[in-house]
């Protein structure tokens, strides 16, 4: 097994709720949603964050965003709006070591909101 778990949903050893798969990346309901539609956008390349990004992966990078927009149209979240987070370090709040783009959406009220920066 991977000692990596998102490399592990990547290769399939690990179950997940996939529901989009494209050459370079994958896209899952996160286990424990935080907003009522809750995605990880997770590149097949195992990189460790955002803090370690490469010239190489700046296409990636733009890949993943790419599918987020797809994602959201899919979801249902286009027109009210949805928020795309990284994580960065474990000081921000990030906890598994490999990147990940968060799409947060769906909310029906404005309690969201107090998460803004
Ligand atoms: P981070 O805090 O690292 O930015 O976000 C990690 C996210 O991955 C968390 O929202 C957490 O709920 C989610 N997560 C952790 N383990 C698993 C897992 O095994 N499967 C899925 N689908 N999500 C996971
Ligand atoms: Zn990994």
């Amino acid at each position: 097994m991977n000692s990596c778990i998102f490399c592990s949903i990547v290769s399939g050893e690990q179950k997940a709720d996939v529901i989009l798969s494209e050459a370079e990346y994958v896209a899952f309901n996160d286990i424990r949603p935080k907003a009522p539609v809750h995605i990880l956008i997770v590149p097949k390349k195992h990189i460790a964050s955002v803090a370690e990004i490469k010239e190489d992966d700046v296409l990636l990078m733009g890949q993943l965003i790419d599918g987020a927009k797809k994602l959201a149209v899919q979801a249902g979240v286009e027109n009210s709006g949805y928020k795309l987070v990284f994580n960065v370090g474990h000081g921000g709040g990030q906890v598994i070591d490999h990147i990940h783009l968060h799409l947060l959406g769906g909310w029906n009220n404005e309690e969201h909101l107090a998460l803004n920066v």
